[in-house]
């Protein structure tokens, strides 16, 4: 019989009783001494964003990088109220708005690729990008009227961006500035920076697809990033991109859509047409050091297409592209070649 207080050496079950116990003891210990948690998926900016620590850092690194994207979204969402983006645009054509650092940064980097693509890309494609309200619940096909009518409040030229007065202007009333096609890329650096700052030396960051490596990989290879099958759900590939480091962004038909009468629409507008661009391209890859670049340019280069598309990508350093078409025709510029790798042989190379 067991009394209290008398000192007696454990029986069978006892001792594993405490065997257990102390396992579990150490494995505590471990866990919170090994860093804690290393992965984290959450949604913000309008998708699913997903941090992995490889090496250095620990869960406060992830604590401040989602918070940083949470701000990210409270500023430049363009579907959010209360955003300094919905303000900007409830205020176009009656006066100029506040509007932080960061943002008037986004923006210009956009007005830069609006300027670069001659208009193709255009951060003020904000209403038709309402209108046609691809990816919510209102999606449908307007009729020829209503995209004639907002097209003339698409013009980059028409914004002011005051770095002095720490503003900006859009000129003319019912125009509306919209940074889905850039603001990822933007959000996937500032993860970065915050990363390097919490000594995290080696990461992975996917903002829905938008991805941006840190650092070395452990064994010292190349990261080897897919690239999404345009044709089939999410996670196969039909390439790898093999890096040092940077990002490798992809805009495709088969990220937002819909299928009205058996005609399939998607979210990058011809802000020529005021519908969604139709120029035979699935989607574009931009392999390039900073992600806001590649970001802006991988959707710039879907909305030029593949001819003034490469010859843009091939104007500036250190960009890759690869270029898909619906036939399943693979094009890669001259730089990609030896970066990006086919792996699916039902894709063809073309020059
Ligand atoms: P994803 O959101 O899939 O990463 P993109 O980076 O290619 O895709 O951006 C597409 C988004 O950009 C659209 O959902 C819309 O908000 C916006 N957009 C659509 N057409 C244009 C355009 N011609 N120029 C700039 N932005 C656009
Ligand atoms: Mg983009």
């Amino acid at each position: 019989m067991n009394h209290p207080g008398e000192n007696r050496v454990p029986t069978g079950s006892s001792r594993r009783i405490l065997a257990f116990s102390a396992a579990f003891f150490i494995l505590a210990t471990l866990c919170s001494c090994d860093e804690g948690e290393r992965q984290r998926a959450d949604f913000v900016i309008g998708t699913v964003c997903t941090v992995k620590l490889v090496s250095g850092g620990d869960a406060g690194a992830l604590d401040a990088v989602f918070s940083r994207l949470r701000e990210i979204e409270s500023e430049m969402s363009a579907n959010k109220e209360g955003t300094f983006v919905d303000a900007i645009n409830d205020a176009a054509g009656i006066k100029a708005v506040p509007a932080p650092a960061d943002l008037r940064f986004v923006l210009a980097k956009a007005l830069r690729y609006a300027e670069e693509s001659g208009g193709a890309f255009d951060p003020t494609v904000g209403p038709l990008v309402r209108l046609w309200g691809i990816g919510t619940e209102g999606e449908r096909v307007p009729a020829d009227g209503e995209i004639a009518a907002l097209l003339p409040l698409v013009g980059y030229r028409d914004v002011a961006v005051d770095d002095a007065a720490g503003t900006v202007f859009l000129a003319r009333k019912g125009m509306r500035i919209d940074l889905g096609a850039i603001a990822k890329g933007y959000a996937a650096d500032e993860a970065a920076r915050i990363l390097t700052e919490r000594r995290v030396r080696s990461a992975i960051i996917d903002l829905g697809g938008n991805i941006k490596v840190l650092g070395r990989k452990s064994d010292g290879k190349d990261w080897r990033i897919g690239i999404q099958d345009p044709f089939n759900e999410r996670g196969t590939t039909i390439a790898t991109a093999n890096v040092k480091g940077g990002t490798v962004v992809t805009s495709g038909v088969y990220e937002r859509f819909f299928v009205a009468d058996g005609v399939h629409y998607h979210h990058i507008l011809d802000t020529a047409t005021g519908k969604p661009v139709r120029n035979g391209l699935v989607s574009v890859t931009v392999v390039a050091d900073v992600s806001i670049d590649a970001d802006g340019l991988s959707t710039t280069l879907f909305a030029l297409g593949y001819d003034r598309g490469s010859a843009l990508a091939e104007s500036m350093p250190g960009v890759c592209a690869m270029f898909v078409d619906e036939g399943k025709k693979v094009r890669l510029t001259p730089r990609a070649r030896g970066v990006i790798v086919l792996t699916d042989p039902s894709f063809v190379l073309v020059d």
